[in-house]
């Protein structure tokens, strides 16, 4: 990727590398399952694997998500830890990451997931705090107050796969996170509104265009940010034709193009979007001539 695409607009969500350490990291595939390696970087790291250039393994489950990470000194410790962490069973390496122990004499080193996420209770206002809870695998924030458990949810976000003559449709972000780079049109849905009508929505909010849904393409999970305050969302997105309008970019995009499946652009705005045009790609390759 182009370094003049500026993919973070805050802190990292990992530990910075420095040049000694090593980690320990796991991450949860598509599939659900656990996957452990190591490395200096793990920005790097992830990226790699999240783009199918990591392991075999990771690259057919896709997107993966860090879920843990330790710290070791060099190479050998890690690599000791690692061999140690793969011989848990998966409810002792869940349990392990959902208290944020540590392991091989290693701190857990990964921000909380829970980073951006509500402090108070939206019933009673007291503080929440997050806690293992018995019979879950995830750590869950429960209210000091009123005891409540608070649980977090994606924000559903819609977009549109627009396509002329094999081309598709895309917005340059005139706005951070990922100012500068290449986006799929869509946005937040509003609370009441339906899926289909938000993709609409937006792309004539951004585009200028109408368009008409043809189909959907799928689904996928992903973080508005990658600092800590990266809230997740669930990003829907529909296969579509232009049927009108006028292409005149608004406030939040530069320029919009359309490109070719073998012309697309280097820099694109958010991990899960590489998924998505590389999921339209094959979709293209599908359909009859
Ligand atoms: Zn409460």
């Amino acid at each position: 990727m182009s370094s003049s695409c500026s993919r973070l607009d805050g802190v990292s969500l990992f530990p910075e590398p420095d040049g000694d350490s090593w980690f320990l990291y796991a991450l949860r595939c598509a599939d659900g399952t656990i996957y452990a390696g190591v490395t200096t970087d793990l920005d790097r790291r992830m990226a790699e694997h999240n783009t199918g250039r990591g392991a075999r393994y990771t690259a057919g489950r896709r997107p993966v998500h860090p879920i843990a990470a330790w710290r070791f000194p060099d190479r050998g410790t890690a690599q000791r830890a690692e061999a140690h962490f793969r011989r848990l069973s998966r409810e002792g390496k869940l349990t392990l990451i959902a208290r944020r122990e540590p392991f091989a004499g290693a701190d857990f080193c990964l921000p909380s997931a829970d980073a951006g996420a509500d402090r108070f209770c939206p019933r009673c206002g007291e503080a929440l705090k997050t806690s293992p809870m018995p019979g879950d695998e995830r750590s869950r924030q429960v209210c000091t107050g009123c005891g409540r458990v608070h649980y977090r949810n994606a924000k559903p976000c819609t977009g549109a796969l627009v396509t002329r003559n094999g081309r598709v449709l895309l917005v340059k972000r005139a706005i951070q996170p990922y100012q500068g780079c290449w986006d799929i049109p869509g946005g937040f849905l509003e609370a009441d509104e339906h899926p289909e009508a938000g993709a609409v929505r937006e792309v004539q909010e951004e585009t200028g265009l109408d368009i008409q849904l043809t189909g959907l393409l799928g689904f996928y999970v992903d973080r508005y940010t990658h600092d800590a305050a990266g809230e997740y969302c669930l990003n829907i997105y529909f296969l579509a034709q232009a049927v009108g309008g006028q292409e005149c970019p608004a406030e939040e995009a530069t320029e919009i193009a359309w490109f070719a499946p073998d012309d697309l652009p280097d820099e694109i705005a958010f991990e899960h979007t590489h998924l998505v045009l590389a999921d339209w790609v094959q979709w293209l390759e599908g359909e009859p001539a």
